[in-house]
């Protein structure tokens, strides 16, 4: 049975037993927080359980790696998003020790795209289009460094709030265990570009 199957007919169950009934809660987060963190599959349950954090209490946006890769895109929109319309208060960057983004080259993924039946002929035409997709598919190389960038990123944005504080941490994905690398509550220790960088 195929893995959609097994979802369909889990769902069919949970449904009618009603087992949803303990998850219902508001579109608003209790805690009044939105969470940027990685995709990884080991902070699925993991990350919430650590942190204490039940259904309705927090936004958690999710990508690889927990990256803002550009300002106007959509990472930051959910963000502006969860502040201005869901009242979040607080924002909270967590990346994670051994990420699929740490040291991430570019060529692994086009040489598997090409692989996968991509034309070399494309990506040299989007190339020559002016995207840029050696930048777009490089990872980052130490997770202290990327936090710090999403941090900064958010904190200077133009449209965020002033009073919000955007705190770093970053979370073992096998403990839990989280480290706070960026205190939101005291702005002054807020890392310019560059000097938090990788041990
Ligand atoms: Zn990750």
């Amino acid at each position: 049975m195929s893995s959609i199957s097994k979802i369909l007919d889990h769902n069919k169950a949970f449904v009618e037993q009603s087992r949803y009934q303990e998850f219902q809660t508001t579109k608003y987060p209790d805690k009044k927080i939105v969470i940027l963190t990685c995709m990884d599959t080991r902070l699925l349950e993991l990350l919430p359980k650590a942190m204490g954090l039940r259904n309705g209490d927090a936004k958690i946006i999710k990508n690889a790696g927990a990256v803002i890769s550009h300002p106007f895109g959509s990472i930051m929109r959910s963000i502006l998003v969860a502040i201005y319309e869901l009242k979040a208060e607080e924002v909270c960057v967590i990346g994670h020790h051994g990420c699929g983004m740490i040291g991430l080259q570019s060529s692994s993924i086009l040489e598997k795209a090409k692989q996968n039946g991509t034309d070399e002929n494309l990506i040299d035409t989007l190339t020559n289009a002016g995207i840029d997709l050696d930048k777009w598919l490089t990872g980052f190389p130490c997770v202290e460094e990327s936090v710090s960038n999403s941090v900064r990123l958010i904190k200077n944005h133009p449209l965020s709030p002033n009073h919000i504080p955007v705190h770093g941490m970053i979370i073992h994905p096998e403990t839990g265990k989280l480290d706070l690398v960026i205190d939101g509550y005291n702005s002054t220790n807020l890392p310019e570009s560059g000097k938090r960088g990788c041990s």
